[in-house]
Order: structure tokens, then sequence, then C-alpha cells
């Protein structure tokens, strides 16, 4: 059977963080009053002179920077003409002939998903980004079911970047990683807020096969609006598919724009390459052409923080973490913050760093999920969740009491010492106090000694827990453990 290999290009659109629409004043603030934040400009009237908003175009050039990309000095805006009812002018402002940015690249480790959803054997790849350019949004429609369609303008000319990737990506889990990145770039940035379920980011992916070890693209279809991490993977997997069986059964792919039908699991037409658009780009008469300068490039390149897979990076190695670990632990810039903070805090240990990562993974998630918060508005600080586990690692107290102060650090944000003995949590480690209490178990308890004696050891267990029981938890485990043992076998001793 014909090998056959993926292609996979992705353009993805980012809306940017700006307080003021790109042409306009109008604000960008979401879930206004339908059709309240627009003027003349944005409304596309007749007479009215679009002025670009300088915040957008600093974003932008950052975004082309922090993706390697060569900032045009000069480039032009164009109008993209097609008619929709939520674009009111006619034709959208975006950038076509000489975009803002281009020909960068993105260096990141990537996997292989298994069947069992683990992602395994990374590699380093690179790929190449073909260019970033600014736009504007259009307005959005909304239709009511057996009603009529409403449109509402509030979203129209709110700025967004294009950003075009080059078809280098081999596999879905290669263009999942792509996305993944670069989302968390912008994150980084600080000029996109990520919500793909919102529409903040829109991914379209561009797919075709052909056979393994050719040079030549085959025909591609386009898969639009795919608005989850989730829905990208599983639409690339079923294209490949459908597009694989077509070139074995001796078929030819057809052109197409595709939706992904969450419903069937199946990418559906939407349309074909005769209805494809002629969109008659002209550079825009009322945009003078945008001239950045080399002084403000260098500006805005100091602004750039240390970038997420430089930062998983550094973990890895700084930290002796797992790629996955750091790579989970990078997620935002706040959630690597709070992670070096603790790290800084703590009495250096060889092993503290991924006591930090267990607890954030763990307990700390667990308690910002159920709340639906995030790292920024978690109660705990990140001195007190390393105070803490130097606590644990000191033996001041025992993991299983960990758990119950730092749900009490999460309720009152206080520090780890002050719950302790305002509780009188303190573990209890006094050798005289826990010699008598183990007695006292052993003496309450004479069958299961004697059970323990006819070779049933499990029954350690059943002690420890009658130790806990009578301590509340505070007993100073190890030492208990030990005395156990130290006594059931002398009682053993005694009786044989
Ligand atoms: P179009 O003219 O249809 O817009 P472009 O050449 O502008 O196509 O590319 C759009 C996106 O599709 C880019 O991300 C590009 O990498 C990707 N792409 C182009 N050709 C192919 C192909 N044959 N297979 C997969 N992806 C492709
Ligand atoms: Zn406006
Ligand atoms: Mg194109």
């Amino acid at each position: 059977m014909m090998e056959l290999e993926p292609v996979i290009g992705l353009e993805v659109h980012a809306q940017l963080l700006t307080r003021s629409k790109i042409f306009c004043g109008c604000s960008t603030r979401f879930g206004a009053p339908p059709n309240s934040n627009t003027c003349p400009v944005c409304l596309g009237l007749p007479g009215a002179l679009p002025v670009l908003n300088r915040e957008a175009v600093a974003m932008a050039v950052k975004a082309g920077l922090a993706l390697g990309c060569h900032i045009t000095r000069k480039s032009i805006f164009a109008r993209k003409n097609y008619f929709y009812p939520d674009l009111p002018k006619g034709y959208q402002i975006s950038q076509y002939d000489l975009p803002l940015a281009k020909d960068g690249k993105m260096e990141i480790l990537t996997g292989r998903r298994l069947k069992t959803g683990q992602v395994t054997e990374y590699a380093k790849r690179s790929f190449g980004i073909t260019r970033v350019h600014l736009e504007e949004d259009a307005g959005k429609s909304i239709h009511r079911s057996g009603e009529d369609t409403y449109v509402d303008l509030n979203r129209t000319g709110v700025p967004l970047i294009e950003i075009v990737s080059e078809p280098d990506f081999r596999s879905s889990q290669e263009a999942y990683d792509y996305l993944n990145n670069l989302r968390r770039t912008l994150l980084y940035l600080g000029i996109c807020d990520g919500n793909m379920e919102e529409g903040s980011l829109r991914c379209d992916a561009n797919v075709s096969v052909r056979p393994a070890g050719s040079s030549a693209l085959g025909t591609k279809t386009e898969i639009k609006n795919l608005n989850s991490f989730r829905f990208l993977q599983k639409a690339l997997e079923y294209e490949i598919e459908r597009q694989g069986k077509v070139l074995r059964e001796g078929g030819k792919v057809e052109q197409q724009t595709r939706l992904w039908d969450e419903e069937s699991h199946k990418t559906l037409v939407m349309r074909s390459k005769e209805e494809a658009h002629d969109y008659r780009y002209f550079a825009d008469p009322d945009l003078l052409p945008l001239v950045i300068s080399q002084e403000w490039i260098e500006e805005l390149k100091g602004e750039i923080p240390e970038l997420p897979e430089k930062r998983r990076q550094r973990f890895v190695e700084q930290f002796s973490l797992a790629h996955e670990e750091a790579l989970l632990l990078t997620q935002t810039r706040q959630f690597a913050d709070y992670f070096e903070t603790a790290v800084k805090t703590a009495v250096k240990t060889a092993d503290q760093p991924r006591a930090i990562f267990n607890w954030m993974l763990g307990e700390l998630t667990r308690h910002l999920k159920k709340d639906n918060r995030d790292i920024t508005q978690c109660p705990v600080k990140p001195e007190h969740l390393a105070d803490l586990i130097c606590l644990i690692d000191q033996g001041g107290i025992s993991g299983k009491m960990a758990k119950q102060v730092f749900d009490e650090m999460y309720e009152t944000g206080e520090g780890p010492q002050a719950i302790i003995s305002q509780e009188g949590l303190q573990q209890i480690s006094d050798r005289d106090e826990l010699e008598s209490i183990v007695n006292r178990v052993l003496d309450s308890n004479p069958q299961q000694v004697e059970a323990y004696r006819a070779g049933k050891e499990g029954l350690l267990g059943f002690f420890m827990g009658q130790v806990m029981k009578e301590t509340r938890g505070q007993a100073n485990p190890q030492m208990v453990s030990q005395m156990l043992q130290g006594q059931l076998q002398s009682r053993t001793g005694k009786s044989s």
C-alpha cells in the first residue's frame, strides 16, 4: 500500500487586547449592549476616515518579534472586498502584499500521541511562520432559530493579527503543539487572552496528503473555525484519514473549504473551489503606509519577557524537571512566576522544586478549579506554600496533616506556622508520649497482636491507623512505625 504523509499549515487569528478599536476610539469591551460600541468609522458610514491605533501596532510588532519574524519597515493596509451582512463597509481592512512581519520560525519540542492519550518521543522541530499581519474584525450575526438574524457591530473594527504558518506540520500533534506554544506566546506577551471558546483565538487548518518522501504539495482542503484544541486534533485526524482514503482508492482530493461538525464527528463541505472568493485586494487609499522606526522596534523588543518555550527549557535544566512538568508549570507567565517565587523562598534541597510542582498541580490546582479561579486569584502566597513544604521536609508536620493545613491556608490566606499553632496541629515527635500511646494500642488489641505474631504482617497498617486515631493524625509516622515494629518484635520474642 502507498505510504502517505499529511501536510498541514495553520492560519490563526488572535484578537488583540487593546482598549480601543484599530481605526477608531470605540471601546473593545466584550458584552456591551449590541451596537453600543460603534461610531461612523466602524459602522462604515461614507466619509468617515480610519486612524490607526498605535497600541495595536505595538502589540502586532511584539508578536512578530516573538515569532522570529522580520519586521517590515513600511507595510501597507489593503481592502479585502467581500459582502457579508456584518461587514458594513463591504470590505475588510487587512494587509496583503506587504504584511507587518514575515519569515519567522518557531522552534519547539513536539511529541507523538499514543493511543492511550499519552504523548511521548519528543523531538525538536522548527516550523516556518510565513507572515503576521494586522487587520480588523467583522461584526457578529446572531441567528435566532426560526426567527430573524440580528447584527451586532460592537466587534467590527476590533484589532486582530493573523499568523500564517508554512505547511510544515507532518502530524496533528505537531499542529497541536505549535498552536499551544503560539497561544502561550501571545499570553506571555499580554496581547491576547487566548480564549478559543469565546473566539479571541481562532484557527483554520489547511490539510493535504501526499506520498511519503514526495516534495510536491497535494491539493489541500481548509477546515474553518476550529474553536478548541480538541476539535483541531479531531478534525485533522478525520481529514487526513478521509483524504488518504480518496487517494488510495485512486481518486483526487477536491479543493474545498470544510467545517468540523461536532455532532457527526466529520468535516463537512462548506464551499468548493468554484465558489472561492476573489477579494480584489487593493491598497486602502484612506490609510498611509505604516512606517515603523528601528528605535521603536528596539524599544518593543525590550518589553518582551522570557518566552514560554525558553522558560520551559530553563525549568527543565535548572530544576531537573521533566519536559511535561515544565510545560505544565509554564502554561501562563503568572503560574510560572508563582513556581519560581516559591522555589526561591524554600530552603534549597534537591527535591523541593518537584515538591512545589506536585503541590501546585495537585492541591492548589484542585482548589482553584473548584472555585473557578486562576493563579493570580490564589489566596495562598507562593512564600507560604514554600514554608509548608519546608515544614514537611523538616518533620514539623506529616504529609496528611499538611493537606489539612493547606486547606486552611487556602481558606484564610494565612501562613502555615500561624495555622499550625492556632489549631494545635504540631506533629507529636515526643518519644515517651508516643511510646505510651503505642503500648496502649497494642494492649487493647490482643487478638490482632496474636494474628500479627502468627504471620499477618499486614496488620501493621491497622496498628498505625489506631495510633493516628488516638493522636488525631498528629503522630510522627516514621517514629510510630519504628516503635510498632520494635514492640511487636519484642512481644513476639517474649511469648515464644
Ligand atoms: P490560500 O491561497 O488558499 O489562502 P495560502 O498559500 O495562502 O493558501 O496558504 C494558506 C495556508 O495553507 C498556509 O498556512 C499554508 O501553509 C497552508 N498550505 C498551503 N498549501 C498547502 C497544502 N498543499 N497543504 C497543506 N497546507 C497548505
Ligand atoms: Zn468606532
Ligand atoms: Mg491565503
